[in-house]
């Protein structure tokens, strides 16, 4: 029942999981950011929303109820594709759980939004947690691409294990589309899209790394 003007306002989310907090503020309007909720937005599973991409960075769990008892769905395994998720029928989202980030961990959203609805034509979370100025973790969440949201392996791997230099970040940015199937439509080739989810993952690891206490 968190609303996303809610989850946008809340001074902890806002500090220890800041792409969440960015992602709920970039939703919509106000009129859709006080009514739309993120149990709603996740069962619902819109291939353009925004909240699977920090969901997805910040590894968070979903604690669900239903006729058979409660079980826990880690976010690797909630999204299955286009409006479809791992929900059950009669399956109620009671909780989202997000463990809390090592220290010395920054994150940011950036979303390139539809002109109108302002839902996300690419998305990226990314939460960097830095250790003497190397990157111990990188978890990169991208939304609005593809038909399903997905981490953005490839780019994790190019920047964690090294120094959060700008080269790193824009090396490890350009990898960030790798392995996608963009969806193409009115709004956007797919070609187009792979080249913003790029540009939305340098964007976000930049902000993230300085948030993160470096560079
Ligand atoms: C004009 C407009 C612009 C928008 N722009 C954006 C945008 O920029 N970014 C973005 O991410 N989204 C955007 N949205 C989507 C919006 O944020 C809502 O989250 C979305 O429309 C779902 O609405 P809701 O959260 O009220 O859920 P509902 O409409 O109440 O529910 C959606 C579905 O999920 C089910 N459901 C609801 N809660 C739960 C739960 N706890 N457990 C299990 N199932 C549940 C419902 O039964 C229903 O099937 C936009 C919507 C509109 C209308």
């Amino acid at each position: 029942m968190a609303t996303h003007a809610a989850i946008a306002a809340s001074d902890v989310i806002r500090r220890r999981f800041t792409a969440l907090g960015e992602a709920a503020g970039l939703i919509g309007d106000p009129q859709v950011r006080h009514r739309g909720t993120l149990g709603g937005s996740l069962a619902h599973a819109d291939p353009a929303a925004d909240y699977p991409a920090p969901i997805l960075a910040f590894e968070a769990e979903t604690r669900v109820l239903g006729p058979k008892g409660e079980r826990t769905i880690r976010a690797a395994e909630f999204f299955v594709d286009m409006l479809t998720t791992a929900l059950g029928p009669g399956e109620l989202i009671a909780e989202v759980r997000l463990p809390a980030p090592p220290a010395g961990t920054g994150s940011a959203y950036a979303k390139f939004p539809h002109p109108a609805s302002r839902f996300a034509v690419a998305g990226v979370a990314a939460a960097v947690t830095l250790e003497k100025g190397s990157v111990r973790r990188a978890r990169i969440g991208i939304t609005g691409a593809a038909a399903k949201p997905s981490r953005a392996a490839a780019a994790e791997a190019a920047l964690e294990g090294g120094p959060a230099t700008a080269d790193r970040i824009a090396a490890a940015a350009a990898k960030a589309a790798d392995g996608l199937t963009c969806l193409e439509d009115l709004v956007a080739s797919a070609e187009y899209r792979a080249h913003l989810v790029t540009v939305m993952a340098r964007r976000a690891l930049e902000a993230a790394v300085r948030r993160a206490g470096g560079a």
